[in-house]
C-alpha cells in the first residue's frame, strides 16, 4: 500500500494542516444540533452523532445511534386515517457518562465554564471535547473527552472521558449509563407522528464492569444488544473503584462509581461499547455477541490504534489535496469524511442502502432515494467494492420493485421513491407543512425517474470498475428489468406518432399536476424520458457484453419477447420531449402554459424563497400554477450525460440540437429554480462549469461546500447531513475542476482549476489501475500504477489529444495556461 501510493504521498507534510479538522472553539447551545450532525462518527455499520455525553435528548441536544438498515415501521391516526410511516430507529444511548464532585452532575451548560473546545480530527476519526469548569464551590476540573465509533471493528465504539481536578481532592462521581428509554425525536415536524420505535427487553450486569441492554423494535422485530465496559484508569493503570452501584429498570440501566482523586492528577474513563443485531449476519444471540465482544476489546488506546491505521488506508485512496483554498479543501474533506463514515467497506455484510442524510439524523427517517446518483462515484473510482455492496442492496430488492410495478400495471422493475427495509414504497403519503400547520397530501411517490438513476449507477459502477462478474451476475438483470420497466410506462400515440409517459414526476417535486387536474402526475417529463430512452440503449449494449447463453438466459428468466425489444429500439427513437421554438426543453407537457411568478415580490416578502411550495400553500395557492421548480429537473440531463451523449439521443430522437441549447436551457430554468433542494446547486455549478461561466460556477460551488458546514437551509443539516450534495461537490472536483471522465473505451481528462487553486493533487482507481494526479495551472503529471503487479498501458486523452500511458512512469503534459484557468 505504502509503495502504491508513494507518488503523492504527501500526507506528513498536512499533518498539521487544519483542512483536517472541524474545530468549535466555544460552546453555544444554539448551534449544537449543526454540530452534532457534523461531528457525528460512523463506520458504515452505526453512525453516532456528536451530541456530548452528558445529556439525554432535550432543546439543545440529541444524541443518536443509528444501525444502517435498521427500521420500523408503526402508524399515528391523523385525518381520520391510521398514517404509516417506516422510521430510521433510535438506538439506546450508549454516550451518556457523567460525572461530579460532590454536588451536581456536571455539563458543559450546568457550571462556568473556564474553556471550551472541540475538534473533530477527520484524518483518525476521533472526536475530541475540551472544556474547564469551575463549580460554585470553587473546584476547577479540566475535562478532556475522546469519542470513536471504530473503523476496524465495525461493532464497537468508545469514549475516553479524561479528569484532572486542578484544585481539589477527594472524592469523585461517576455515572456511566445505557438508555433505551428514548424515541425518535430528533425531527420537530414528525413529533406529531408516534415515535416509540423500542421496547426494552432486559438489562444487566456482567460482572464487576461490564452492564448492558437489549431492545427490539416493536414492528420489525429485531433485537439489539450494547454492551458497555467502563474502567478508570490513572497513569495507565486500571484503579480500584468503590463498587459499582447498578441501578436498572429494564429501560435504563446505569453503573455508578466512585473514585477518590489527587489534586493534578489524570483520571481516565474509559466506557468501551459492542452492538449486535439480531439480523447481523451469523448472528442468533445479539446479548450474548455483545458480551462476549466486549469482554475481548482492549483499552481505549488499543482500539485508537486501530481504527487510526484503517483511517490512514482509507485516505490514502481517498486522498485529494488543493494549495490554494483551505475552505474548499476542510469542506470537501468533511464531505469525503461523512460519505466513508456512512458507507464503508462494513457494507459488504451489511444490507442496506446509503440513506439521503447519512447516518447522521432522522431526516427522510434513514430513507434511500435516488440521491446514490450523486455519490457512488466517489466509491467507484476509490473503494469500489462499496458500490457494489450498495447496488447490491438494489438487487436484493428487485423483487419488491417487480412487484411495485405489477400492483401499478407496469412490467419489469419499479423502484419505489423513498426505500427502506423491504424495499417497498416508503414514500409519506401526507407531510405537514411547518408554515400552515397543516397536513397536506404527498405525492413524491410518482417520481419514476428513481429507477432509471439505479439502472444509470450500475452501468457506472461497471465502466469505472470494469467488474464484469457483477455486471453479468447482478447488474444486467438490474438494467433489463429497469428496461422493461421503462419500456411499460410508454403509450404510443398515432396522433403524433411518438410515445409519451403519463402520471409521474420528474425530480422537481413542486410540480405534481397540471392546474386543475384531478389526479396527481405529469406528461411527457422531459428527463424522466430521457432517461428511458439512455436506459433502453444501455439495456441492449449491456445485453451485447455478455455471451449469448447469459444473454439468452437472462431474456428466458425475465420474459422479454422479441417485441419488447423491438419496441425498445422504437421507444429509443420516437420518445417525446416537449421543445419550444427557441429550443427550451419543457419540463413537461404543459409547463409553458403555466404562470411566471413574481420573483421579486416574493423576495421581498419572504427573503428566503427556497421552500416556495411551503409558501404558495400557506398562502393558498398551488406551486403547480407557477414556472417555479424546487431543482434542476429539465436540465438534470446535462448534468448526468455529457453534451455529446444528450445530442445523440436527441438526434436519433429527431430533434435538432445546436450547440446554445444548453446555455438558452440553463439562462431559461435558473430564472424559475428556487433550489429547495441542496442537490439543485450541484447540478448548475456543473452546467455553468461547462458553459465556461467561471465566476458563476464558481459561485455554485462555494454555496454547494457551505450547504452543510454552515447549514445555509436553516435548520436542516441537524436532521442530518445532505449525503447527495457531499458526493456532488466531490463530483465537481472530480469532473468538472480536474475534468476526468471515465468512459467505456478511454479515460478523458481535461483539467480546469478554479482560479484561487494553485495546484489539486488526488488519485482515482479505473479498473485496476490507480492513477494519480499532479494538476497544476499549466502542467498535468500523472502516474499509473496497477494493482495486480503488472504493466498496463491506458488510453488518456489530455485536453483533446490521445495518450496511452504506461504504469510505473511519471507523465508529464503541458497545459496551455489560457485553457487551464476558470
Ligand atoms: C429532493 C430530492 C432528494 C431528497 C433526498 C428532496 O428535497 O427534492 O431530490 O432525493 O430531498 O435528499
Amino acid at each position: 500500500m505504502n509503495k502504491l501510493f508513494k507518488f503523492l504521498n504527501i500526507f506528513s507534510r498536512e499533518e498539521k494542516s487544519r483542512s483536517w479538522t472541524l474545530n468549535y472553539n466555544w460552546f453555544k447551545p444554539s448551534q449544537e444540533g449543526l454540530r452534532e450532525a457534523l461531528c457525528t462518527l460512523g463506520n458504515g455499520y452505526m453512525g453516532v452523532r456528536g451530541a456530548i455525553s452528558e445529556s439525554k435528548a432535550s432543546r439543545v441536544n440529541y444524541p443518536g445511534t443509528y444501525l444502517a438498515g435498521l427500521y420500523n415501521k408503526i402508524g399515528t391516526p391523523i385525518a381520520e386515517k391510521i398514517i404509516y410511516n417506516e422510521a430510521f430507529v433510535n438506538c439506546p444511548n450508549w454516550l451518556l457518562l457523567f460525572f461530579n464532585t460532590g454536588s451536581e452532575w456536571l455539563n458543559p451548560q450546568s457550571k462556568k465554564l473556564l474553556y471550551y473546545d472541540q475538534t473533530l480530527d477527520m484524518r483518525k476519526g476521533i472526536l475530541i471535547r475540551k472544556m474547564r469548569i469551575r463549580e460554585n464551590n470553587g473546584k476547577i476540573t479540566f475535562v478532556e473527552k475522546h469519542r470513536i465509533v471504530s473503523m476496524a471493528n465495525p461493532h464497537i465504539c468508545a469514549i475516553k472521558y479524561s479528569i484532572t481536578p486542578e484544585n481539589y481532592e477527594g472524592r469523585v462521581y461517576i455515572k456511566s449509563m445505557l438508555d433505551a428509554s428514548l424515541q425518535n425525536w430528533g425531527v420537530t415536524r414528525y413529533r406529531k407522528l408516534n415515535s416509540k420505535h423500542l421496547k426494552a427487553l432486559n438489562a444487566s450486569i456482567e460482572g464487576k464492569n461490564i452492564m448492558y441492554i437489549c431492545a427490539k423494535t416493536t414492528q420489525s422485530n429485531i433485537t439489539l444488544c450494547e454492551a458497555a465496559r467502563t474502567k478508570v484508569f490513572c497513569n495507565s493503570k486500571m484503579i480500584k473503584t468503590q463498587t459499582p452501584n447498578i441501578t436498572t429498570d429494564k429501560k435504563v440501566i446505569s453503573q455508578d462509581f466512585s473514585i477518590d482523586v489527587k489534586k493534578k492528577k489524570k483520571y481516565d474513563i474509559e466506557k468501551i461499547v459492542s452492538i449486535y443485531k439480531s439480523n447481523d449476519p451469523g448472528i442468533k444471540d445479539p446479548a450474548s455477541k455483545a458480551l462476549t465482544e466486549i469482554k475481548k476489546q482492549g483499552d481505549f488506546s488499543e482500539l485508537f490504534d486501530e481504527h487510526k491505521k484503517v483511517w490512514e488506508n482509507i485516505w490514502k485512496k481517498f486522498y485529494f489535496s488543493i494549495e490554494g483554498d483551505d475552505f474548499s479543501k476542510q469542506a470537501l474533506r468533511l464531505h469525503a469524511f461523512h460519505l466513508l463514515q456512512t458507507a464503508s467497506l462494513h457494507n459488504q455484510n451489511i444490507d442496506a442502502g446509503i440513506p439521503a442524510r447519512g447516518l447522521h439524523g432522522e431526516a427522510y427517517r434513514g430513507h434511500i432515494f435516488w440521491d446514490e446518483m450523486f455519490i457512488l462515484h466517489f466509491y467507484d473510482l476509490h473503494e469500489p467494492i462499496i458500490s457494489k455492496a450498495l447496488l447490491m442492496y438494489r438487487y436484493n430488492r428487485l423483487a419488491a420493485a417487480r412487484n411495485y410495478a405489477k400492483d401499478n400495471n407496469y412490467k419489469g422493475a419499479m423502484f419505489p421513491w423513498q426505500s427502506a427495509s423491504t424495499g417497498c414504497e416508503e414514500t409519506q403519503v401526507l407531510h405537514l407543512n411547518p408554515l400552515s400547520g397543516r397536513w397536506n397530501p404527498d405525492h413524491s411517490c410518482i417520481q419514476r425517474h428513481v429507477s432509471f438513476a439505479i439502472a444509470y449507477n450500475v452501468w457506472k459502477y461497471w465502466e469505472r470498475s470494469g467488474d464484469m462478474h457483477f455486471m453479468t451476475k447482478y447488474g444486467l438483470e438490474i438494467i433489463l428489468s429497469i428496461a422493461q420497466f421503462g419500456a411499460s410506462l410508454c403509450k404510443y400515440s398515432k396522433n403524433d406518432k411518438r410515445y409519451h409517459t403519463e402520471g409521474l414526476m420528474g425530480p422537481d417535486e413542486f410540480h405534481e399536476k397540471l392546474p386543475r387536474a384531478g389526479s396527481p402526475g405529469l406528461r411527457d417529463n422531459s428527463y424522466t424520458n430521457l432517461m428511458i430512452v439512455w436506459t433502453l440503449m444501455h439495456a441492449k449494449k449491456a445485453l451485447d457484453m455478455v455471451t449469448k447463453e447469459i444473454a439468452s438466459s437472462l431474456i428466458r428468466k425475465l420474459n422479454i419477447s422479441k417485441h419488447e425489444i423491438s419496441l425498445w429500439d422504437d421507444i429509443a427513437k420516437k420518445i417525446n420531449i416537449v421543445i419550444n421554438k427557441d429550443g427550451i426543453i419543457s419540463q413537461f407537457d404543459g409547463y409553458f402554459k403555466l404562470k411566471e411568478l413574481d420573483w421579486d415580490f416574493y423576495r421581498s416578502k419572504y427573503g428566503n424563497i427556497r421552500r416556495m411550495d411551503r409558501i404558495l400553500r400557506a398562502e393558498g395557492k398551488s406551486p403547480d400554477e407557477y414556472k417555479v421548480s424546487k431543482q434542476a429537473d429539465a436540465l438534470m440531463i446535462f448534468y448526468i450525460l455529457s453534451l455529446s451523449e444528450v445530442k445523440t439521443i436527441f438526434n436519433q430522437l429527431g430533434y435538432a440540437f445546436d450547440k446554445n441549447i444548453l446555455k438558452r436551457n440553463y439562462d431559461y430554468y435558473v430564472e424559475r429554480t428556487s433550489h429547495g433542494s441542496t442537490l439543485s446547486k450541484v447540478v448548475h455549478c456543473y452546467i455553468a462549469h461547462v458553459l465556461g461561466r467561471t465566476k458563476e460556477a464558481w459561485t455554485w460551488f462555494e454555496d454547494v461546500l457551505r450547504s452543510d458546514i454552515h447549514d445555509t437551509q436553516g435548520g436542516t443539516t441537524l436532521e442530518g447531513i445532505h449525503a447527495g450534495v457531499m458526493g456532488g461537490s466531490i463530483n465537481i472536483l472530480f469532473s468538472a475542476f480536474a475534468g476526468i471522465k471515465v468512459l467505456e473505451h478511454k479515460i478523458k481528462i481535461d483539467p480546469a482549476l478554479p482560479k484561487k487553486w494553485n495546484s489539486l493533487r488526488t488519485r482515482f482507481l479505473y479498473r485496476g489501475t490507480w492513477i494519480s494526479l499532479f494538476i497544476m495551472k499549466d502542467e498535468l503529471s500523472l502516474r499509473l500504477r496497477s494493482t495486480k503487479r503488472k504493466k498496463v498501458s491506458i488510453p488518456i486523452e489530455v485536453r483533446g489529444k490521445l495518450y496511452y500511458f504506461v504504469s510505473g512512469k511519471t507523465h508529464k503534459i503541458k497545459l496551455s495556461k489560457d485553457t487551464a484557468m476558470v
